[in-house]
């Protein structure tokens, strides 16, 4: 399985920067899953390829390019992109996004071809096929409904926790299921542990205390969604912890998890 978490900001030279203010991953490079920086982000070839989108929840920082990544296609598309969302997130986009105020509602309009975009609702703990990715949805504890997932192809399970603070569901799940990579947040330092807990995120702290439940040696553990103002301490506050196998998800660069070994490629 192939993951690439797309870029959001850049540096004065005009590359990626490693803050991550959005965020979108590109799954074998045709499924992304949030869709933070889903128009902005993604090459050309990557835009023709995406007509699957999976959504963990409805927070900007996950939405903010699916109404332009819909937009920019809207009369080349030749199917529908296809938006898989628990119904209490679509109802959200629906509501509050696609309202016609803010941006059109997409599921309502047709090019020559047909529809541009379509709902496709999952209940929560369910499994659901995306092309040849088994997605299994698992809840987390965040301050609106979102869904962490358990990913699979042939080659591979990973998992990534969308945005949360401390779980117990989640760790049942993944427990025994040969991960090659847990891809878990860790958006505050641990001097802001009260707004994390407002928020329901994590702090360094609250995430060492989460893995003392994950029960698998092996499984690497990258980091996602610091908040970019944040960066540095808890990057610091991460390596306090002294355990080597978290390290934080590099913007823009493609991972490779095989069953029988792990690699990295640029
Ligand atoms: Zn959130």
């Amino acid at each position: 399985m192939k993951l690439k978490l797309l870029p959001s900001s850049f540096e004065k030279d005009g590359g990626a920067s490693p803050r991550q203010h959005l965020t979108c991953f590109l799954i074998n490079g045709r499924v992304a899953v949030d869709a933070g920086s889903l128009a902005m982000a993604v090459t050309a070839e990557e835009r023709s390829a995406i007509r699957d989108i999976v959504i963990t929840h409805a927070h900007l920082d996950h939405i903010a390019g699916l109404p332009l990544f819909i937009d920019d296609q809207f009369s080349e598309l030749t199917e529908a992109v296809r938006i898989h969302a628990t119904s209490e997130v679509i109802e959200v986009l629906e509501r509050d996004v696609f309202n016609w105020s803010v941006y059109p509602r997409f599921s309502e309009l047709e090019n020559s071809h047909g529809k541009v975009m379509e709902y496709r609702p999952f209940v929560q703990g369910s499994s659901f096929r995306v092309g040849e990715l088994l997605f299994e949805s698992v809840e987390v504890n965040h301050k609106v409904p979102c869904s962490g997932f358990i990913i699979s192809d042939d080659s591979s399970s990973i998992a990534i926790t969308g945005d949360t603070a401390n779980m117990d569901s989640f760790w049942s799940s993944v427990s025994d299921r040969k991960l090659s990579a847990l891809l878990i947040e860790c958006a505050f330092p641990n001097e802001l542990t009260e707004l994390a807990e407002m928020s329901c995120h994590l702090t360094p702290a609250m995430l060492a205390a989460e893995l003392t439940k994950f029960r698998d040696p092996d499984c690497e553990v990258f980091i996602i969604n610091i908040k970019p103002s944040y960066r540095e301490s808890v990057l610091n506050e991460l390596a306090d912890l002294q355990m080597p196998r978290i390290r934080d998800l590099q913007v823009g660069r493609t991972y490779e998890w095989s069953r029988e070994s792990f690699s990295q490629a640029t």
